[in-house]
This record gives C-alpha cells, structure tokens and sequence, in this order.
C-alpha cells in the first residue's frame, strides 16, 4: 500500500479528491492491471515555479505558477495553460491527470500534463500578460519540450500566448521550436480548425449520444453554461444541427429565450462585450435558476465542480456533455446516473481539442499543413471511434460512460506502463 501524498489535502469534492474517487471506480475492471493502480494515484513530476515580474508602474510582484506531468508512459506530456486566480497545485494535478486519461481515451501518443498560473489576467496589460508569459515559460522550460511535454492553450490562455510561449522557449534552445506548444497562430505553426476543435468535439460526441438515445436534435433545447471557446462552438454546431439555445451563463450573467436565440446576434454580442451578459434579444434570468432551465441537452463548458449534489437533483436535461473538464462532482454523478441522465463525460467529450493540438504537432514535425476539411473529417471519425469503443466497454460491465472511459485509458496506460517496466 502507498501512502497518501503528503503535499495535497483532498475533499470528496475537491478535484484531486474527485479525480481519486474516478480511479478508485475503475479498478474491478482493470484484472491484472489493478496492481499498478498508484501510478495513478500520484503525479510523476510537479513543478512549482516563482514568476517575478516587474508591472506597469514599476512595482516588482511574484505569482505562483506550475506545470504538472502526471504520467508519460504513452509518450510526452500534453495538456493545457489555465491563467486563473484560483489556481493551486490541487487544481492543476487534477487536471493533468484528467489528460492523461483524456489522452489515452482518443489513443494520442501522449501522457498528461497540465499548467497553471494563479493570476487574474483581466487585471493585467498586455505588456504585463507578455512578461509574466515569458518568464513562466522559461521557468519550466527544463521539463517542456517538442518531445517532453507540450502546453496548449486552456481558461484564459490564447494563440497570443502560445505565440510568446513557442518564441521563449526558441530563443532560450537556439531554434525555433513550433512543435513546442500547440494552439498557436495560424502562420506560426498552427493549425486550421483548433480554435473550435473543442466545441466541435463536443458536438460530435453530443450528436452520436443523441443518435443512441433516440433524442432528436432538431428542436433540442440546449443550455450552456461558460460561453468561451468551448461553449459558443458547441452551441453554433447544435445551432446548426437543429437545436435551440434556451439558455446561457457566464461570468457576465444568465440569459433565457424559450425560443432559442439568434446565434447571428449572440456571437456579436459576446465577441463585442465580452460576454453574454445584456444580451437584447433574450430575457435575464438569476444565475442559480439555470439549473431548473427545461432543455434535454446541458453543457458545463466553465469550471469544475459546478454541478453540485444539488443542482443535479435539478437539472432537467436528458444529457450533459462536459464541455469543461471536471465540472461534475461525484455525489452529483450518481445522482444524475440514477435519475436516467446521460453523462458524457469530460475525458471524451472534450477530447477534441487535443485532438486538433496532436494534428498540429504533426504537422509542424511534417511541416505539410492540412486544409481544414481535412482537420474535421479527422477529428469526426476518432472521437466517434473513441466513443464507440467506450460505449461498447459501458454496455459490458453496465457502467457509466465515465467509469467505461476510466476503463479504456487506464488499461492502456497501465499496459504501457508493465510493458516499457519498471526502471531500475
Ligand atoms: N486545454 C485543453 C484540454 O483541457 C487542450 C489541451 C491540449 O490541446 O493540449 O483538453
């Protein structure tokens, strides 16, 4: 038996604490495999770094920043940047090890990493975001590389910042390195299609749950909640496929329309405010109450840990599809599998994005640049394999879309991990 790691305080709910409790639930299923279970259990490697940083007016301040390997038996880690003021290394743990098995679902050659800066980026200027970038950068620029470990961008973080992330490191090796990070401009390395690869994922896996459950999009009532980079991609797909957008929240507030909004002017509005917030052409609701919105789709596309016990007891959808990463607790995930709800779970239905990243490592390796047709046909046909295999081990064993996922990356990790042994 291994110990408990003594740097992390885990809650039932927290996101360590609900990672752990995922892992745990996999294990029945995993046979010979079982034996290696801590592997999962603890991070290979976490790095906390100090970033000073002199600002606009000449004060000097310092944030904490981390990047996270939580395993690298399948290959180079691979996960986000978040830039939020509620990072901590707990958060950034979960996350990576939530890519790890992300990975391993869509059969990436990748393990998990994830990093973090614990800063509000809307208090920054640019000249500040760059700097504070930079020396992030060059800070765990001993554990990143084209073949060790690859940010992309997550909450908060754009193609701006991998562009500064991809040009330090280059600077600091001597050559440029686009394969370094993914996510980044179009004529630096990136590829066409990430920008909405996530939101495609998740229409993807939305489309193909539907298809199995006999749930008709056209006419679906669909609420979103966080209409960043996830959200607003997904709801313009169900848009086109037929649905409707009832409801959406973010940062800036909750909005309603029972007949679904014009797409043609919501995406304006928020592109142009920032947010969906004071939106004409819907009514505006308390941000608690969209919980008990009547719609058969809901998509977390925010944070983790947003449907609560609670609020599960509530939702009305007949599906969720995670957007976000984590954004159901496990109390509220046996709620909603009792009461009939499907839950596609973030481990698959936000794989998209990473998808579209490993297309455009490859590229950038290739330097042979894919049209983006060739991008979505792609990304359509390995997540509907991936979810077609998940489903399969669901239906086996009657288990949930998540702990089936669980199943799948676990074993395949593990088995990487027996077979390239145990050193020394
Ligand atoms: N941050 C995204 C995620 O959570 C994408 C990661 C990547 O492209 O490496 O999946």
């Amino acid at each position: 038996m291994t110990e408990p790691l003594s740097f992390v305080h885990p809650t039932p709910e927290s996101p360590w604490g609900t990672y752990l409790m995922q892992v745990d639930r996999v294990a029945p299923y995993l046979g010979h495999l079982s034996r290696w279970i801590d592997t999962l259990k603890r991070p290979k490697r976490a790095l906390i770094v100090d970033i000073p940083v002199e600002l606009d007016d000449g004060t000097i301040a310092h944030y904490e920043g981390y990047r996270v390997q939580h395993n690298l038996s399948r290959g180079p880690g691979k996960g986000g940047v978040r830039y939020h003021p509620d990072v901590t290394l707990e958060e950034v743990m979960a996350l990576s090890a939530w890519m790890s098995i992300k990975n391993a679902a869509v059969n990436l050659p990748y393990g998990g990493a994830k990093g973090g800066i614990r800063i509000d980026p809307k208090k920054h200027s640019i000249k500040e975001l760059e700097r504070i970038t930079r020396r992030y950068t060059s800070e765990i620029g001993i554990i990143i590389g084209p073949q060790q470990d690859i940010p992309a961008p997550d909450v908060n973080t754009n193609a701006q910042i991998m562009a500064w992330m991809m040009d330090t490191y280059s600077m600091n090796t001597g050559a440029t390195a686009t394969g370094v990070v993914t996510g980044k401009p179009i004529h630096l390395g990136g590829s066409l299609g990430r920008v909405k690869a996530t939101g495609r994922g998740v229409f993807v896996t939305g489309r193909e749950a539907a298809r199995r459950i006999n749930l008709d999009l056209q006419g679906a009532r669909v609420a979103v909640q966080g209409f960043g980079n996830v959200g607003s991609a997904a709801a313009e797909l169900f848009g086109q496929a037929g649905a409707k957008i009832v409801a959406a929240q973010d940062h800036t507030g909750t909005i309603y329309n029972a007949n679904g909004f014009d797409l043609s002017e919501l995406m304006p509005h928020v592109k142009a405010t920032g947010g969906v917030g004071g939106f004409k052409g819907a009514e505006v609701m308390g941000n608690e109450e969209f919980w008990d919105v009547d719609c058969e789709i809901l998509i977390p596309a925010a944070l983790e840990g947003q449907i609560t016990a609670d609020r599960a007891r509530r939702v009305k959808a007949k599906m969720v599809l995670e957007g976000a990463n984590g954004p159901t607790v496990p109390s509220a995930d046996d709620i909603l599998a009792d009461r009939g709800i499907l839950v596609v779970p973030d481990v698959i239905c936000n794989a998209g994005g990473v998808t579209v990243s490993y297309f455009e490592w490859v590229q950038d390796f290739s330097s042979f640049f894919w049209t983006e047709d060739e991008i979505n046909v792609r990304l359509d046909k390995i997540m509907v394999g991936a979810l077609k295999r998940i489903w399969e081990v669901a239906d086996q064993h009657h288990i949930t879309l998540r702990t089936a996922t669980f199943t799948v990356s676990c074993e395949r990790i593990l088995q990487a991990r027996v077979e390239r042994g145990l050193y020394p």
